[in-house]
């Protein structure tokens, strides 16, 4: 499956990135006579890119993490054994997409995976063919190349939908393309907007998925970074000629604070600010959506699905569990299937216990296979709960009703020239992704460096 694929079919332009060979070494002490001190809140990708580069022109930079470890959004379980990513999991397009020289920077291995390895199946177990799932594939991508010239500023694509598709707006498979190929790329769909569902760009190339974790990347950037983890930011002063940052009951202060908590967290008003922040940002953070994925990794003693790279199922609940990653197609030993859980449905599981949701899950895989599977209970569970994590509140931006693509620029729009903002939700051409929140941290602290 390959997130916004669709927009394929649309124009797209790749723009010339700013891109290091090697964000680490490729500067090392050019300057050293800059005495200004930055702190960067939040040890994500946008965080640690902003950090490394401008430590790397001199600047004396320390960040300030919420949680235990670096990496935001970019967070590995290796607790089975394997890297179950909890936040981003692919490459996207590894054509100039900045992603692909920063892994294997990095050491972070990927995988090639093959859109077309796929089997879909109807509920009662029904295998489609694959000539009725590309046909409606086809007229899928139709649907979406068209239905933003019904669209309109009020409306979400979901009402605009059901009245312009009706029927397909009943049909199962219709529903598991709306789901796995529009929502899990953006957000809900009557949330969304009906004019900008589709707004954004893509890299060309295949999809690659981390197999050894995607905070390889994350671990690589923070190396030789001053990191100060198990820090809550909740206050942040930039009336005077230092901004002052509150964490954990103490102040630090800086000449520059980039800031990069992810939108859901803004959303919240966790973070004061003074003077408060301005009216078209505090409306920016209103009108950008935030989304619900959640992601879980099942294992077996035993692999009894099919060798596909993708599966899918269609129920009728609109994005539950009804697609499938074969995990053992990298990790050959490891007998599991990620699947995942979207929107209203995405943030209903965060509610359920760890039984119902296998429960829930090997209800659809016995819809599949029989209930002839062998040790039908899975051995493991690793989950996440996106919504309700205080370091993030979603997963990732989205244009929702509203929305204008104004919104993302409001959002980067540095302060007074002493505090600036970065992370996904400030790429206006790739927000939601990895390779938007390492441009967007490139591109403040190369703001903070022409300042000087
Ligand atoms: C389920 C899921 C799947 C995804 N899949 C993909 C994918 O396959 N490919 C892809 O390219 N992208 C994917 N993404 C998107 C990608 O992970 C994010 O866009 C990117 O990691 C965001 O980086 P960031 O630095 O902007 O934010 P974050 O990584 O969220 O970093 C922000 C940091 O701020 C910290 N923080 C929060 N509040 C405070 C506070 N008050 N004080 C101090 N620190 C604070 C957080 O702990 C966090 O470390 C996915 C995301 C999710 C959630």
């Amino acid at each position: 499956m390959k997130r916004r694929k669709f927009l394929k079919k649309s124009l797209q332009t790749v723009p010339v990135l700013w891109t290091t060979p090697s964000i680490l070494s490729s500067c090392k002490k050019e300057e050293t006579s800059i005495t200004k001190t930055v702190i960067v809140v939040g040890a994500g990708i946008a965080g640690l890119a902003a950090a490394q580069r401008l430590k790397n022109k001199g600047f004396t930079v320390s960040l300030l993490e919420a949680q235990e470890k670096v990496g935001g959004r970019l967070r590995s379980n290796r607790s089975l054994g394997i890297a179950f990513d909890e936040g981003a999991s692919w490459i996207h397009g590894i054509t100039k997409n900045p992603i692909t020289d920063l892994a294997e920077q990095a050491g972070m291995k990927s995988f090639h995976t093959e859109d077309s390895s796929r089997k879909s199946y109807d509920v009662g177990g029904i295998v489609r063919s694959a000539a009725t799932y590309d046909q409606i594939e086809d007229e899928f991508y139709d649907m979406l190349d068209t239905l933003m010239k019904k669209g309109n500023a009020s409306q979400s694509f979901q009402t605009v939908f059901n009245a312009q598709y009706p029927t397909q707006a009943k049909d199962r498979l219709w529903k598991f393309f709306l789901s796995t190929y529009l929502t899990f790329d953006t957000g809900d769909l009557d949330k969304l907007s009906s004019l900008l569902y589709n707004e954004g760009e893509e890299f060309k190339g295949i999809e690659k998925i981390a197999t050894n974790g995607y905070d390889t990347i994350a671990n690589h950037l923070a190396r030789g970074l001053n990191v100060q983890l198990n820090q809550r930011v909740t206050k942040i002063d930039y009336t005077g000629n230092k901004v002052q940052v509150t964490h954990n009951g103490q102040t630090s202060s800086a000449d520059y604070v980039i800031l990069t908590v992810p939108l859901g967290v803004l959303k919240k008003g966790v973070i004061q600010f003074a003077p408060n922040l301005p009216a078209a940002k505090l409306n920016a953070i209103q009108k950008i959506g935030m989304s619900c994925v959640n992601k879980f990794l099942l294992t077996w003693p035993t692999a009894f699905w099919d060798d596909v790279q993708y599966l899918s199922y269609t129920p009728e609940t609109a994005d539950k569990f009804n697609y499938f990653v074969n995990v053992n197609k990298f990790h050959p030993s490891s007998n599991a299937l990620m699947t995942f859980a979207y929107a209203a449905y995405g943030r209903q599981t965060e509610t359920m216990t760890d039984s119902e949701i296998k429960e829930a899950i090997m209800a659809h895989l016995k819809d599949m296979y029989g209930n002839s599977i062998p040790n039908p209970n899975p051995s493991n569970l690793l989950r996440t709960k996106w919504s309700s994590n205080e370091n993030a509140y979603g997963a990732y931006s989205f244009t929702a009703i509203g929305t204008e693509m104004r919104h993302f620029e409001d959002l980067a729009e540095p302060l007074d020239d002493k505090l600036f903002f970065a992370g996904e939700h400030t790429e206006v051409d790739y927000f939601s992704t990895a390779h938007g929140a390492y441009l967007s941290g490139l591109r403040e602290a190369n703001n903070i460096i022409d300042l000087q």
